[in-house]
């Protein structure tokens, strides 16, 4: 049996997989088991900031495990110390609690506002997300989520969410009551079409809440780390939150997530929240190595540089073949629409034979979320074998 016949025998049918069994990745190229090669606009989905085989990392990673893989929360262990110090002393908030994954950031976050509401608002608890906004898989964060294809087959939804339309100031104003805690969006909606929130707009939503005297979160899970051209993507907007959910390039491809909160948000007291394998040593060390790379004098301002050059050429080449309809994005976290559904997804499938692997965010568009690492030749290679998917 063939591994994609393994897999519809044994896997649970729940996702629908490129044609594609990877087996190896060095910098931002990627190997599948036939030996084609490919260039990754990928990351697997903005998770590998340093791209494949990073040798620091894996060095970090292989050391760790030797020496102490795993012991719990119940003790103090070092990497996980040593990246709470970088994350609170790089960012304006003040307190950390590592997670494993981004549906568990966002579900600590929702924890942290219900808790704080109940203790410093008069038991206020819901909480009001962007429609499109996307927050995670499990039952709580489905329902912060909001789309409805994602609700019905689990219904009912624990109740708490309202959803209101993004960049629209009024609705979020008119729509907080004494039952409000929070307010949480993504800065650039990553999973349902790149969608960018507006400066104005975030700016607003800092003052709305504290008029009305409620928690602002921003679910950074894509948009921290580097991804957006500052480590964290509220630098973008000068606003500072109070909570902000941070997960997928963190870790650099382990599996780490972590809660930022503000001194007074810092609520959560002994047995009310944990996590087994949350901030765990392996981890760490990959994330250590991750957030000292990407602070690193220049590197964001490359991934800057890398991430204007790509919204140029797409630009540039919008009318040439399959027309690009639309351009936007911030750093190395690119959105473009084609005409349709259908256009969208055969340049992804013609890019794949070309030796590009893309992905799309929404029906008619393709997320460009490479490595941070990756250089400008191979961004222009790869943007080459999109010009010939495209037929331009
Ligand atoms: C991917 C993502 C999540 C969910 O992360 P998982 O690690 O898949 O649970 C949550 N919020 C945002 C903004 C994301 O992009």
């Amino acid at each position: 049996m063939g591994w994609q016949e393994l897999e519809a025998r044994y896997y649970h049918q729940a996702f629908r997989r490129f044609p594609v069994t990877l087996v190896r990745g060095e910098g931002s190229r990627l190997w599948d088991d036939e030996g084609n090669s490919y260039l990754d606009f990928t990351a697997g989905i903005a998770v590998t900031t340093l791209g494949h085989g990073d040798p620091q990392l894996c060095e970090a990673v292989a050391d760790q495990v030797r020496s102490l893989a795993h012991i719990s929360n119940l003790f103090y262990t070092t990497p996980q110390l040593e990246v709470a110090q970088r994350l609170v002393d790089n960012s304006a908030l003040d307190r950390v609690f590592f997670v494993n994954s981004g549906a568990e950031a966002s579900e600590t976050c929702l924890k942290i506002a219900r808790k704080w509401g109940r203790t410093q608002r008069d038991g206020a608890y819901e909480v009001i997300t962007a429609e499109h906004g996307f927050h995670g898989r499990t039952i709580a964060t489905t329902a912060a989520t909001g789309t409805p294809a994602y609700q019905e087959p689990f219904a009912p939804m624990p109740s708490g969410f309202t959803h209101v339309p993004l960049n629209d100031l009024d609705a979020v104003d008119d729509s907080i009551s004494a039952a409000t805690a929070a307010v949480m969006v993504e800065l650039v909606q990553g999973e349902s079409g790149v969608r960018m929130a507006d400066v104005d707009y975030v700016q607003g939503l800092r003052r709305v809440c504290d008029e009305h005297g409620v928690l602002l979160i921003f679910d950074e899970v894509q948009t921290g780390i580097g991804r957006t051209g500052r480590l964290f993507g509220y630098e973008n907007f000068g606003v500072t939150p109070d909570l902000i959910g941070l997960a997928k390039g963190l870790g650099g491809g382990l599996p780490i997530g972590a809660v930022l909160s503000s001194e007074t948000v810092s609520v959560l007291a002994p047995g009310e929240h944990g996590s087994t394998f949350g901030g765990s040593p392996v981890a760490c060390a990959a994330a250590r190595v991750v957030l000292d790379r990407v602070m690193a004098p220049g590197f964001l301002d490359e991934v800057r540089a890398k991430g204007e050059h790509v919204q140029a050429r797409l630009r540039d080449g919008a009318g040439r073949g399959d027309r690009i309809t639309d351009v936007r994005g911030l750093g190395l976290m690119i959105g473009f629409d084609l005409e349709s559904e259908d256009v969208a997804t055969d340049v992804v499938e013609k890019a794949r034979s070309n030796g590009l692997l893309l992905i799309k965010a929404g029906p008619e568009t393709i997320r460009i979320v490479p490595p941070l690492t990756i250089t400008l030749d191979e961004l222009d290679e790869g943007l080459d074998a999109l010009d010939a998917a495209r037929g331009a």
